[in-house]
């Protein structure tokens, strides 16, 4: 049987055997709690704080600009939830349609306590033009966040543009950077955002653990209250292995950025032209070259609600892509309220098969999944079953999504 071709980084990566490594003495003997005094409370303070640095270093903050968090959604939980209660009002958001449910359900949160709320449009490419946030900034906003790469479509903000805007009104601004970093280069000094997002399993690091990037000088409130670890934002035990982990996975990730966009986009590049060579309804999403590297996005004209049976019969030829996000599939034969809010109708916003690369994918996997994806496709339209040389192919057995 041949091996299975992982194609879902944007829902989760594999750990890094470097980063398990790194984290192995702390998931054993080095057990001790950062916030002790004797030598083993110092031996976990030190490690936690090594990975502080590295994890900045990604981003180029300050150390101790970083406060651990339990996830991305958390870091964008406090990083939203903790502007608002810093401001001491009920506050207003402002932020675009096509956020992550970590934002979106944050912001449905804070409306029911009164915050105001602004979604800011995106044009077909899903990108957030400057023109919808400059009159949203007319009214007193607290905060505003916008993603700076789309889990979903993959598309790239203008980070930099809608920042400088923001801070020409004096309102802070958040980025949630947890499907961007480690993928482009982020720097909060270039970008000038005041909060940034991050999750360690989105860069071959652990899951369970996240970062907020908090400026110096930015006030926020913490949304867990205990012990005042975390400089009194984010108490609990620290999470020492995780972060080791993500301290790792964050240097890792540095190191071979430049290389791995470069490659990740040839693979992305490929199968872009081979699937509009060999699959003439098939359609892109998203901008075609403001996108994260490794990241595709498409859909199949008149076929837009087989995508659930597509994913189903991938899967089981040993392809493992998503249907929209993660969070999403569970909803899956909904149309996405992304592609909607980018002015798909709800037809074309129903079939979005997700493909995303990552650092242990190869050229001979990417060929094999040019070879099965065309004859998937061909087998829904009900020939070419038996063309599928899979693990067992069996499309008629998957239920209809
Ligand atoms: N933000 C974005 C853009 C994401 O893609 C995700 C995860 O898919 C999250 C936030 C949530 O991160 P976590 O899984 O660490 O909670």
């Amino acid at each position: 049987m041949q091996s299975r071709i992982y194609f879902d980084h944007s829902a989760t990566t594999p750990l890094d055997p470097r980063v398990l490594a790194a984290m192995g003495p702390f998931l054993g003997g080095a057990f001790g709690n950062p916030s002790s005094l004797h030598y083993e409370g110092r031996l976990a303070r030190e490690a936690v704080e090594t990975a502080r640095a590295q994890v900045a270093a990604l981003i180029g903050a300050e150390p101790d600009e970083i406060i651990f968090t339990a996830s991305g959604t958390e870091a964008d939980n406090l990083a939203l939830i903790g502007a608002v209660r810093a401001s001491g009002k009920p506050g207003h958001v402002v932020t675009s349609a096509i956020e992550h449910a970590a934002i979106l359900e944050t912001c449905r949160f804070l409306a029911a306590s009164g915050t105001k709320i602004t979604h800011l449009p995106v044009d077909g490419d899903g990108i957030v033009g400057p023109e919808g946030l400059l009159r949203a900034l007319q009214s007193n906003a607290t905060v505003v966040s916008i993603m700076a790469a789309s889990n979903v479509v993959g598309t790239l903000q203008p980070i930099e543009e809608l920042a400088h805007l923001t801070k020409l009104h004096g309102v802070l601004f958040h980025t949630d950077a947890v499907q961007a970093a480690g993928k482009i280069p982020l720097d909060v000094n270039c970008l000038n955002v005041d909060l940034l997002s991050l999750s360690a399993h989105k860069l071959h690091g652990p899951k369970g653990i996240g970062a907020l990037y908090v400026r110096k000088g930015v006030c926020l409130s913490p949304i867990v209250f205990g012990g005042g670890q975390e400089r009194g934002l984010r108490s609990a035990t620290e999470n020492v292995a995780g972060i080791v982990g993500f301290g790792a996975a964050a240097a890792i990730a540095g190191e071979e950025l430049a290389s791995e966009a470069a490659r990740l986009a040839g693979f992305r590049e490929l199968i872009a032209a081979e699937l509009t060579r060999t699959l003439p309804n098939s359609y892109l999403f998203g901008h075609p070259s403001k996108r994260l590297p490794g990241h595709l996005s498409f859909g199949f004209r008149g076929q837009e609600r087989e995508v659930g049976k597509l994913l189903l019969a991938l899967d089981r030829a040993g392809v493992a892509v998503s249907a929209g996000s993660a969070c999403s599939a569970h909803h899956s034969g909904e149309p996405s309220g992304v592609l909607l809010a980018m002015g798909y109708d709800s037809e074309r916003a129903r079939g979005l098969l997700r493909v995303s690369l990552g650092r242990f994918n190869t050229q001979q996997e990417v060929d094999r999944f040019l070879e099965i994806l065309p004859r998937a496709v061909a087998a829904l339209n009900g020939g070419a079953r038996q063309s599928l040389p899979l693990q067992s192919v069996e499309v008629s057995a998957v239920a209809p999504a």
